[in-house]
């Protein structure tokens, strides 16, 4: 055994305030130990996997992170059924100091229903204790590598780096050509994530067995009934879509082995698969009837699943299918993706809802209301042939929008009204906006106006290389690149940020990190404002969410590195 205990010992006294932890040292051992694991694992060295697994859960840095992240994320202020919450720093370092795997047993989850997409049926959620939480994040920090290694090259859900953009794009790639596969098997799941078999997940997850086994077993409490369950994954729990990642990874290598390309057959099965959403693609609808999905079957019984009978079919490319929110479909033998029909409706009416819901709202506060909507769509659809969707979308927003204007002043005249809510910027007319109330330094009033959709620019997503792996260190400048691009995609226009950010070295200052679009940002006052600080750059520095409350709570003086010369 060549694993070193480095810096896991005297962990207790390492930090007494949750605010003095060194977070930039805590990022750097978890990484390092997880660059380890993934070594180990493509050495297909077990014993040292499990002992460096061993070491991290241990570790000091991974129970601070694995705290940081269940009392920094959404559901942080719902509590389990001990009706416990995280809230305060003392109570965050307390339970750093209390995550051990001794004498530990996972509650049941408190039960909770919410109303379904279609507004009337209800969905259970189970909801763990922060505790319980806390255990699978820090469980994940060590099994994370490991799945990021193993995973299937082609599937793209819950995964770090990997978005639905990539699998979008990748269909593309599998179906675009003149000599593409003309059939696809779009299928269907039945209830993937409550039907995985727990025999299967403890025997096969290269985690710890007696943790799984609880988590797995913990049930649910109902109206003070506890009900056991005897299958799935841990409902509501973090690591649950790593585990049914796992669970379906080995499919599309078990396909590539029985459909090898040869040289006068190339059967042309690939899949695409996002979490337990997945298209396979082949020559003939009668490979994908009746070899193919038999052989998908076969593969998902062993782990307690099935296909649904009345959800999986397969499909010629000129009928098209929808995927993720897409329809993929060729016209006259050219492939289109677009946003499927019934996105574009679910979308409509949440806007129309929207809008409703602010029939009394000031003009502004609605516009800050629909922006973030239609800049979230727009951003998921404008990697595809969208624009004349956009174009579409914009109008029906617009009709909306005066109907709203209208309603409010039935005595007035249109041209009245038009000009209450409406303006002209440039060459652009009718543009739904109104003034903040604050004068810009060139001595303009401030406009706020809602998101100009049609504008939005259609660009080419460039796909994820398939075997990327985030966790190992050969592939981090290929991130880094990734990342840097993507960040600038998502802060054009907002000059400003894009410079404080560069400025910085594109890290936070408190934790050494990179900010990245998924980490979220927020502006820091050097000096606060009460105490005289200005909204100029040489006064902003960008801070992650978190990082942001942990130097406001320590009044820090941020240190802004010198920007390099000449640029
Ligand atoms: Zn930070």
């Amino acid at each position: 055994m060549t694993v070193q205990q480095q810096g896991t010992g005297a962990s207790s006294d390492r930090a007494k305030h949750w605010h003095s932890i060194d977070w930039a040292g805590c990022y750097r051992e978890v990484r390092r130990l997880q660059a380890r694991i993934v070594k180990a694992t493509q050495e297909g060295r077990c014993g040292k996997v499990k002992a460096l697994q061993r070491l991290l859960t241990n570790s000091f840095s991974g129970k601070a992170l694995a705290v940081r992240r269940v009392t920094e994320n959404q559901g942080r202020r719902t509590p389990g059924v001990d009706g416990i919450t995280w809230s305060t720093p003392k109570s965050k370092i307390k339970a750093v100091l209390s995550l051990k795997r001794r004498g530990y047993r996972p509650c049941p989850l408190r039960r909770i229903y919410i109303p379904k997409a279609d507004g009337k049926k209800m969905r259970p959620l189970g909801i763990p204790c922060m505790i319980d939480r806390a255990q699978q994040a820090l469980y994940l920090l060590a099994l994370e590598p490991i799945a990021e290694t193993m995973a299937d090259p082609n599937s793209y859900g819950f995964r770090s780096a990997r978005s639905t953009a990539d699998a979008i794009e990748q269909c593309f790639t599998v179906l675009s050509q003149a000599d593409s596969a003309t059939w696809i098997l779009e299928a269907d799941i039945r209830s993937c994530f409550d039907e995985i078999s727990h025999d299967w997940l403890i025997a096969h997850i290269p985690t710890d067995k007696a943790m799984l086994r609880g988590w797995s077993k913990a049930g649910y409490l109902h109206n003070r009934v506890l009900h056991v369950t005897e299958a799935g994954t841990p409902q509501g729990g973090i690591i649950s879509p790593t585990l049914m990642n796992m669970t379906l990874d080995g499919l599309e290598n078990m396909l590539r082995a029985r459909y090898r390309r040869s040289k006068n057959n190339s059967p042309k099965v690939n899949i695409v698969r996002y979490a337990d959403d997945f298209i396979i693609t082949g020559v003939t609808k009668d490979v994908l009837v009746n070899e193919v999905r038999p052989t998908v079957e076969q593969f998902l019984a062993e782990r307690g699943l099935s296909l649904s009978q009345e959800k999986t079919r397969v499909t010629h490319i000129d009928n098209g299918f929808d995927f993720l929110g897409m329809n993929v479909r060729k016209y006259g033998g050219k492939l289109l993706i677009k946003p499927a029909k019934a996105n574009v409706q679910r979308f409509l009416r949440k806007l129309r809802e929207t809008v409703k819901a602010g029939a009394m709202w000031r003009q502004g506060d609605l516009i800050r209301k629909l922006n973030p909507l239609l800049r979230g769509w727009a951003n998921y659809h404008r990697h595809a042939v969208s624009k004349h969707i956009f174009n579409s979308v914009a109008h029906a927003v617009w009709q909306c929008l005066w109907r709203w204007a209208r309603r409010r002043h039935p005595h007035k005249g249109t041209g009245w009204v038009r000009r209450r809510y409406f303006r002209s910027v440039g060459f652009r007319q009718w543009i739904f906006g109104t003034e903040t109330g604050k004068t810009l330094g060139s001595g303009r009033k401030e406009l706020l106006v809602l998101y100009d959709i049609a504008g939005t620019p259609i660009r080419r997503h460039r796909k994820i290389k398939a075997d990327a792996n985030p966790f190992d260190p050969k592939w981090e400048s290929y991130f880094e690149e990734r990342l840097g691009l993507a960040m600038m995609d998502s802060l054009k226009g907002r000059k400003q940020l894009i410079r404080l950010w560069l400025d910085q070295v594109r890290a936070c200052p408190v934790c050494q990190q990179m900010i990245t679009k998924s980490s979220g940002w927020r502006l820091y006052h050097m000096v606060r404002k009460i105490d005289g600080g200005k909204d100029t750059p040489g006064n902003l520095v960008v801070l992650h969410p978190g990082c942001h409350q942990i130097a406001r709570a320590l009044g820090l003086s941020v240190v802004k590195p010198a920007p390099s010369m000449g640029l």
